[in-house]
C-alpha cells in the first residue's frame, strides 16, 4: 500500500500496457498516439493554448517554464510555501534571474494581498514563480485569487508548478488565465515517473520570443516543431510511459473530471476526519489543506522514522516522511491519482496497530 505522494500507485490496466513493445517513435503509430494523448491532456488542463509532452521528471517542466520565458537578470517573484516552491526558486536563482522572494511560513498559504503589495513595491518584476499544491507540507494555494492579482491587476507571467495538483484539484488553467503550468506523470495522472507535461499559453509565447536564458533539451519551439510538423518529440521519449498514459487518461475522462475532483476531496476529508479522530494534529490549517496529500504533526515523544518504519515492516503500508525542515516533525498520506476509501482505512488500520508501540494512545478507532 503505496502511499506516498509520487509516485502513485498505477492501475493494473496502465502497468499492462506499459510493458508492450516498442514502436518507432518516428512512425505513424506514435504520431497517432502523441495526438491522442497531446488532445485528452488539453482537456484535463483545460486549455486551447499549447501543451508539451517532455521526457523528463516534473522538474524538468519547471526548469523549461523559465528558461522559455525568461533573461538572465530579469526580475521576478518567487512565492515559496515549502519544499517545492523553495526548489522553484533555486532553479530561478541558477538561472541567474533577480529573485526577489516570498517566504510563507510553513503550513500555511501564500496571502494574494502580500502578492499585490510586492507587485506594486517592484513594477519591473516580469513573471510570478509559485507552486500550486505544496506536497511538502500539504496545502493549497488560492491560485484563482493569485491570478486575478497577478493577471487581473498587473498581467505579469504567471508560471506554476502544478505536479501535485494537476487532475486532482480544479485547475482551469485558460480560465484562470495561467501562462505555463507544469506537472508530470507520476502523481495524479497515475502512471509510472518519466514524463512531464507543460501548457504554454499566448503571452509565454511572447515572452520566448525575447527569452534569453540558455536551453537547449527543454526548447519549447523546437517540440512545437516537432509536435505539429511531424507528430513527434525532439528527442526520443519515453515511449512506454505514452502507452500507460493514453489509458489514463482515457480512466480519467470516463470518469469526469469533477468526479475524480470530488473524489480526491472526499478521500482528503475522510483522512482528516480520520486523523483528527485518533486524536493525532494536522499539520496545515484546515481552511488550506490539500486534497492530495495530509501532512500529520508527529506527536511530542514519537519517533517518527519508528513510526514511518513500523508501518512499511510490520503493515507493508508505506508513508512519506517530512522534508527539508520537517523532517522528523511530520509525516505524510498521499491519497491521489489511483486511490481508494479502502486503502486509506487499511492506513488508519495499521496506524491503529503502531501509534501505540511508538508511545501514542489513539484516541479512536480508524474508521
Ligand atoms: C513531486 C513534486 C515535484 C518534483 O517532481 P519530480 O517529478 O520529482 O521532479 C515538484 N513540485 C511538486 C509540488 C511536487 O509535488
Amino acid at each position: 500500500n503505496l502511499r506516498i505522494p509520487g509516485p502513485t500507485p498505477c492501475p493494473p490496466e496502465v502497468l499492462d500496457q506499459v510493458g508492450e513493445p516498442m514502436i518507432n517513435h518516428r512512425g505513424p503509430e506514435f504520431k497517432v498516439l502523441i495526438n491522442s494523448v497531446t488532445a485528452k491532456l488539453k482537456r484535463v488542463f483545460q486549455t486551447r493554448e499549447d501543451l508539451f509532452i517532455l521526457t523528463s521528471s516534473g522538474t524538468g517542466a519547471m526548469e523549461a517554464s523559465i528558461v522559455n520565458t525568461l533573461s538572465p537578470g530579469d526580475p521576478v517573484l518567487c512565492v515559496s510555501v515549502g519544499a517545492f516552491g523553495d526548489r522553484y526558486r533555486a532553479i530561478a536563482e541558477a538561472y541567474g534571474l533577480n529573485v526577489t522572494r516570498m517566504d510563507v511560513e510553513w503550513g500555511k498559504i501564500a496571502d494574494p494581498n502580500e502578492i499585490r503589495k510586492a507587485l506594486k513595491a517592484n513594477p519591473a518584476i516580469k513573471a510570478v514563480i509559485i507552486t500550486h499544491n505544496e506536497t511538502s507540507t500539504g496545502v493549497t494555494n488560492d491560485l484563482a485569487a493569485i491570478s486575478k492579482v497577478v493577471k487581473g491587476e498587473f498581467n505579469k507571467l504567471l508560471l506554476v508548478d502544478a505536479i501535485s495538483s494537476m487532475g486532482c484539484l480544479p485547475l482551469p488553467t485558460d480560465e484562470w488565465r495561467i501562462d505555463v503550468v507544469g506537472t508530470s506523470s507520476q502523481k495524479g495522472f497515475m502512471v509510472p515517473p518519466g514524463l512531464a507535461f507543460i501548457s504554454f499559453g499566448q503571452q509565454a509565447w511572447q515572452a520566448y520570443a525575447s527569452a534569453k536564458l540558455p536551453r537547449n533539451y527543454f526548447d519549447l519551439k523546437a517540440a512545437k516543431h516537432y509536435l505539429e510538423d511531424l507528430g513527434q518529440t525532439p528527442w526520443t521519449p519515453a515511449v512506454s510511459i505514452f502507452y500507460g498514459l493514453d489509458i489514463s487518461l482515457d480512466m480519467m475522462l470516463a470518469e469526469g473530471l469533477e468526479s475524480v475532483f470530488a473524489r480526491h476531496h472526499r478521500l482528503a476529508e475522510y483522512t482528516r476526519q480520520n486523523v483528527k479522530a485518533m486524536g493525532l494534529s494536522l499539520y496545515a490549517d484546515e481552511s488550506c489543506a490539500a486534497d492530495t496529500v495530509t501532512a500529520v504533526t508527529i506527536p511530542e515523544g514519537v519517533d517518527g522514522n519508528r513510526l514511518v518504519g513500523l508501518m512499511r515492516e510490520e503493515h507493508n503500508v508505506v508513508l512519506a516522511g517530512g522534508q527539508g525542515k520537517l523532517v522528523g516533525k511530520i509525516f505524510r498520506i498521499g491519497h491521489l491519482g489511483h486511490c481508494s476509501e479502502e486503502d486509506l482505512r487499511a492506513v488508519f488500520v495499521a496506524l491503529e496497530a503502531v501509534l501505540p508501540k511508538v508511545g501514542f494512545k489513539p484516541k479512536a478507532r480508524a474508521r
